[in-house]
């Protein structure tokens, strides 16, 4: 059977390699992002389908159900991102106002949102996947703090969908080299500081998250739900 796969955030990084591991098994797969150029040359490149879509926004949400397919068997929510490295600088108490809601906004109202409005759409047996983060751990500011409420609010999906055979599961990537989350930030300092907290000595790839993805979305993985499965090379451990 083919599924349908939605990718949000698919026309890059993270959220492009797990398009693509669904794509080359054949799937359908559908991928959102707010720029039309970056998503539609992903779309060609996999034989996927572009959908332009703010998931912050709730009409442009329910805009993006009515153009997809009934059902959807998988939702991967990884549209977000650290919008701190967009701050203006300002520091004010407005202004971190602003920048914190801006952190939430971006990655917990987006698969919040997502999974609202295609909560009905869901085929029974399929899965829904947020991209969490080491840093709901580890900190980070409004980000670990937005990363940590997702993966709580998981907890209340897979309660929700589970009576319908639906699992909802966090993955949650430790430092991933390669997509565009770190903007032009990333010092060499900063990266080997990073690859040394790991037990595997190496940068984390798109294609390690995307592997994970696609194990809980698959047949193995149908009495696995409400759980975190980290990716991390080891830089942050769990009992
Ligand atoms: P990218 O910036 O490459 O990917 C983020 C994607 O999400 C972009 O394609 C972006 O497209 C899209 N996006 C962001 N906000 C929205 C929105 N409101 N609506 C629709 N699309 C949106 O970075 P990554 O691939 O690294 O990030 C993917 C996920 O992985 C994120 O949730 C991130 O927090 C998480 N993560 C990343 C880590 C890393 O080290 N790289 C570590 C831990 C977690 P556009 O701008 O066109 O909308």
């Amino acid at each position: 059977m083919t599924r349908n796969i939605l990718v949000t955030g698919g026309g890059t990084g993270i959220g492009l390699a797990v398009a693509r591991h669904f794509a080359e098994a054949g799937e359908r797969v559908f991928i959102t992002g707010r720029r039309a150029d970056p998503l539609e040359e992903a779309a060609k490149a996999l034989g996927a389908e572009p959908l332009v879509c703010d998931h912050t926004d709730p009409e442009a949400v329910a805009a993006l159900v009515d153009r997809l397919p009934d059902p959807v068997h998988v939702l991967v929510n990884n549209a977000g991102g650290n919008t701190d490295f967009d701050a203006d600088g300002r520091t004010d108490l407005a202004a971190y106002a602003r920048d914190f809601r801006a952190n939430l906004d971006a990655n917990v109202l987006t698969a919040a949102l997502t999974t609202k409005a295609l909560e009905q759409r869901l085929a029974p047996g399929g899965a829904v996947i947020q991209i969490g983060s080491i840093a709901a751990d580890t900190g980070a500011g409004s980000y670990g703090a937005a990363k940590a409420a997702l993966t709580t609010w998981n907890l209340s999906v897979a309660g929700l969908l589970g009576p319908r055979g639906i699992t909802a599961n966090v993955v949650a990537p430790g430092y991933i080299a390669d997509t565009e989350f770190f903007r032009d930030r990333m010092t060499d300092q900063r990266r080997e500081t990073l690859v040394a907290a790991t037990k595997t000595g190496r940068a984390g790839a798109p294609s390690d998250v995307a592997g994970a993805v696609v194990f809980l979305a698959s047949p193995a993985a149908r009495h696995i739900t409400g759980q975190v499965l980290h990716v991390n090379g080891g830089a942050h451990g769990t009992r």
